[in-house]
């Protein structure tokens, strides 16, 4: 049942799951009306992220069905509160994982609300007024402007959408790393999906020697001739491994599920860094035996924080950096997931909610 809080009278199509199937149906629920602080804007596309397909089928153990999914959201704003600052009716917007923090803890204060403790997703969250927040597989969003950014004019908005989570996610880190504005080191990118392909469009873009580490041979050739990687390594085969050892600075962990880190940690350099941003549901296994003969780091990261996505979106303007994404209606969404399951994207689904008849 959809839950009802006083003022969340604006009823809302859009698609939710409803237990462990993970199966996405059709689904009306409510939405608040457009306080001083929000902006209310119609939602023409919306990526489908390999956490929606961990929390619809609740892989986490954290999902509060029925959840409505979707944290890489753009569209056109139609409303703007009165207290509401930089947005006007008409512009771009997105919307990515954060709908409320606390805006007041040294997180907050320091750009970094993604790390606030009371922070609040824009689905399976609680919002400031008590109720559940509901993600972007939906036809129109309420957010408190303090959680929306612009969307650069020469980006296409379909292709942009998986910026919002997908995007930020691998920006942050590299940003974390000088790895932006400081070119020529060697980057390992493991996982060649949502996440990791738009990793290695910024890889080349701020001028690295990127390596894909990837189970899966059939992209060997994308990887190079469309996304621009260097080099491939298959993670099954051994000799590709062990030729690539201590060969990179700074390696990027995209993967969705349970997998080694062993060999990953053996292709950094002496003082290099693993960075985990996959979240597989079972607990990765930490050999200590790479770490010290080869004084490394592991580390993670979640998402990023909002100036720093409106920061990535500019910079994806700058260099015209989009995702290669594969464009579908609502009545598919359960295809698309079962294909990210099976690892059959190339390499971000993206919904056009605007497309669809439910509108
Ligand atoms: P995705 O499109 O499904 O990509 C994941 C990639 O991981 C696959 O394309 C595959 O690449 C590799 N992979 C899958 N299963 C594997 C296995 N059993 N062993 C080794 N490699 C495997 O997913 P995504 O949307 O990029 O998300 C990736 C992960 O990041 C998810 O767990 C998601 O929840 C998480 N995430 C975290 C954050 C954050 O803030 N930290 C934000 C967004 C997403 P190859 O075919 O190349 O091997
Ligand atoms: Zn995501």
């Amino acid at each position: 049942m959809a839950q009802t809080t006083p003022n969340h009278t604006q009823t809302v199509s859009g698609w939710a799951a409803h237990d462990t199937s993970g199966k996405i149906t059709p689904f009306t629920f409510k939405r608040r009306e457009n306080g001083v602080n929000d902006v209310t804007f119609k939602i023409l596309y919306c990526g489908i992220c390999h956490t929606d397909l961990h929390y619809a089928k609740n892989e986490w153990g954290i999902t509060n069905y029925p959840v409505v999914p979707g944290h890489e959201m753009i569209g056109v704003i139609t409303k703007v509160g009165s207290a509401v600052k930089g947005f006007k009716e008409g512009d771009r917007v997105g919307v990515g994982c954060l709908a409320a923090t606390c805006l007041d803890c040294e997180h907050c204060n320091d750009d970094q609300e993604n790390y606030c403790e009371k922070l609040q997703f824009s689905y399976n969250g609680v919002f400031w007024d008590g109720s559940i927040t509901y993600g972007g597989y939906s036809s129109m969003m309420v957010a408190d402007y303090r959680y929306v950014v612009h969307i650069p004019e020469n980006l296409p908005m379909d292709a942009a959408a998986p910026l919002l989570c997908a995007g930020i996610t691998v920006f942050s880190p590299l940003k974390d790393h000088d790895l932006v504005s400081s070119p020529g080191k060697k980057i390992g990118v493991v996982g060649l999906g949502g996440l990791g392909h738009i990793a290695v469009k910024f890889g080349k873009a701020f001028g690295h020697h990127v390596t894909v580490i990837s189970t899966s041979p059939s992209k060997e050739a994308e990887a190079k001739q469309r996304l621009g990687a260097d080099d491939f390594i298959l993670s099954t085969n051994q000799q590709h491994l062990q030729s690539a050892r201590r060969s990179l600075d700074f390696v990027l962990d995209t993967v969705s599920a349970e997998h080694s880190l062993l060999p990953l940690l053996e292709l950094l350099k002496v003082n290099g860094t693993l960075f985990i941003v996959g979240a597989p549901d079972k607990p990765l296994q930490l050999p200590a035996f790479p770490l010290i003969f080869g004084k490394r780091s592991v580390k993670g990261g979640i998402i990023g924080g909002i100036k720093e996505t409106q920061e990535m979106l500019d910079v994806c303007g700058k260099h015209n950096i989009t995702c290669d994404i594969e464009l579908i209606t609502p009545d598919r969404i359960n295809e698309a997931m079962e294909r990210l399951a099976k690892n059959d994207v190339r390499y971000r689904f993206v919904i056009d909610i605007a497309g669809s008849s439910n509108n």
